[in-house]
């Protein structure tokens, strides 16, 4: 296996939080979620989530100098010593060249970009059946989902392009059990 230093890519509902908790038991590294952090400061009501909260509920993305500086900020902690798996981010090509500058100056480059594909009828019957689990205010209204499916195609796919040359894209195909998704991801990422 290269490192542990690793981006999880892919639509909303594609499973990346779900997959995210079963590669850090396997990685021991921590798991850095944007959308948690934004849920948690808009949650506590923290001017960042003050800031953030009309842009998820939207269904559009947080401006980046509030975003950027937040995973900033979290990669200065010591923690990531050993790897990271950061789940949200980047989610557009200035977000990724950002990230590249801000890994260079922690001496950490990223080593796979886990992209898990899932096809946007499939997405619409994931976020739909977690609005009823999870009650994410962003599952619940069919113009948001549509809206965070376009943002995705429009800003977030083009990271790929990005990343692809670079040789770090591992494609998983993102349909079939927890289990299987996630042996898929372990082989991707401990063979190349
Ligand atoms: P999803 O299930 O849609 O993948 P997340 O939990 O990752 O959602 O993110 C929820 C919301 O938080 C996004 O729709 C967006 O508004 C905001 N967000 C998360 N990550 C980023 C990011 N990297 N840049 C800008 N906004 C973000």
């Amino acid at each position: 296996m290269k490192g542990k230093n690793i981006v999880l890519f892919g639509p909303p509902g594609a499973g990346k939080g779900t997959q995210a908790l079963k590669l850090i038991t396997l990685l021991n590294v921590p798991h850095i979620s944007t959308g948690d952090m934004f849920r948690y400061h808009t949650k506590n009501q923290t001017e960042l989530g003050k800031k953030a909260q009309e842009y998820m509920n939207a269904g559009g993305l947080v401006p980046d100098e509030i975003t950027i500086q937040m995973v900033r900020e979290r990669l200065g902690n010591p923690d990531v010593k050993e790897g990271f798996l950061l789940d949200g981010f980047p989610r557009s090509t200035p977000q990724a060249k950002e990230l590249d500058k801000m890994l260079e100056a922690i001496g950490k480059p990223l080593d796979h970009v886990v992209n898990i594909s899932v096809s946007d009828d499939e997405i619409r019957t994931r976020l739909a059946k977690r609005a009823g689990i999870e009650g994410r205010k962003d599952d619940a209204d069919q113009s948001v989902i549509q809206k965070r499916m376009d943002t995705y195609k429009n800003q977030s796919e083009p990271c790929l392009d990005y990343y692809r040359p670079l040789g770090k894209v591992r494609d998983i195909n993102g349909l079939g059990s927890i289990d299987e998704i996630f042996e898929r991801i372990r082989a991707a990422i401990t063979s190349s």
